[in-house]
């Protein structure tokens, strides 16, 4: 009888580091990208053996998989894909730069169905901004180069709050990005994370009125091109929503590999360090506590479209009020964010939560 969750592979390695970003990347040699992969293959055989896990999402995020080099990208995927359940969705995240079409055939021969693009925006203005290197051309490339070889379901990261992001040229991005074979967009807004070159000397950064105009704009306009927003920042035509994604927010359970990962298994979280070299040599998992209980579901599950049942409120009158306030709407017993609410989740959420 086989447990079945997600499984989330962290490929820690990029050519070199964006000024925004604080996920646990680094350039790597050859030699580290292989030990790496027989490392992630050793604890994956280890966890499926110990815990008789099969995977219905599968997820190689990063850091950029593509990266990690095509013969250990086809090792990799020969060790998952035994362990999938027939229908599974195994995503690859993937740069425009780094996304050759060699590279995005190995994916698709090792079974991977669904790739997702950090575009962020289509001006090279706000691209160096950011420290990214690709070029909106790179990313027509890629895309054309994933439909090309089978891989259909395609997803692109556009970010919100850029330096020099204007109304316009967010639009231009959100066009630019429709007028491609993609039925997903995850928008995120830009964070100034402690720690980054960009929060030690942060350039001027579109203020807080014109990126909730931002966020706002982009609600409608993928709404109109007919991808509905399922998440706070992920928006989808309807089946093309992130499986694997959809399980952190539903609360159910996946095992996380590699240095950063976080796990949700049997009922517990744990984490790895970020630590390449801990991970290569002996990975230690740090427990966090139980997870999935009530308050958890209500914070996650707020996040959704779909929204969670008032009932699951300590004080289900609190909707109310916000409901007033067009920050919730309802239906019944179902409450959801508005675009608005969505704006503002975590004090809403905090406000259901504590009230
Ligand atoms: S490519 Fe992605 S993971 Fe790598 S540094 Fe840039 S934003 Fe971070």
């Amino acid at each position: 009888m086989h447990n079945t969750v997600g499984l989330y592979l962290h490929i820690p390695f990029c050519d070199a580091k964006c000024v925004y970003c604080d996920f646990y990347s680094a350039p790597a040699d050859p030699d580290t990208k292989a030990a790496y992969t027989a490392a992630l293959c050793r604890e994956l055989e280890r966890w499926v053996r110990e815990g008789q896990l099969q995977f219905d999402t599968v997820y190689l995020g990063g850091g950029t998989p593509t990266l990690l080099g095509d013969d250990n990208l086809k090792t990799l995927l020969a060790a998952v894909l035994p362990h999938t359940a027939s229908n599974a969705e195994i995503t690859c995240e993937a740069n425009p730069a780094s996304a050759l079409e060699s590279t995005l055939r190995v994916l698709a021969d090792g079974g991977v169905n669904r790739v997702s693009f950090g575009l962020q925006s289509c001006h090279a203005n706000e691209l160096a901004a950011l420290g990214r290197r690709h070029t909106a051309a790179d990313f027509s490339k890629a895309v054309h180069a994933a439909n090309t070889v089978g891989i259909a379901r395609i997803s692109a990261d556009v970010m919100l709050g850029i330096p020099q992001q204007t109304h316009q040229s967010l639009e231009q991005t959100l066009q630019f990005v429709l007028s491609h074979p993609i039925q997903h967009v995850s928008a995120y807004l830009l964070k100034l994370e402690d720690g980054t070159p960009l929060a030690k000397s942060p350039p001027p950064l579109p203020d807080e009125d014109t990126v909730c105009d931002l966020y706002l704009h982009t609600c409608d306009t993928l709404r109109s091109a007919g991808l509905q927003r399922y998440e706070i920042s992920n928006f989808a035509v309807s089946g093309q929503e992130s499986r694997h994604n959809l399980r952190y927010w539903q609360c159910r359970e996946y095992l996380g590999l590699g240095p950063a990962a976080h796990s949700f298994l049997n009922g517990r979280r744990f984490y790895l360090p970020r630590d390449l070299q801990a991970f290569v040599t002996a990975p230690q998992y740090t427990d966090d506590g139980a997870g999935g209980d009530t308050e958890e579901k209500m914070m996650l599950g707020l996040r959704l479209a779909d929204g969670i049942d008032r009932r699951m409120l300590p004080d289900p009158a609190a909707a109310e009020r916000l409901c007033k306030g067009g920050l919730l709407a309802s239906d019944g017993n179902r409450i959801w964010l508005t675009d608005r609410g969505a704006l503002v989740s975590n004090a809403v959420i905090t406000d259901l939560i504590c009230s």
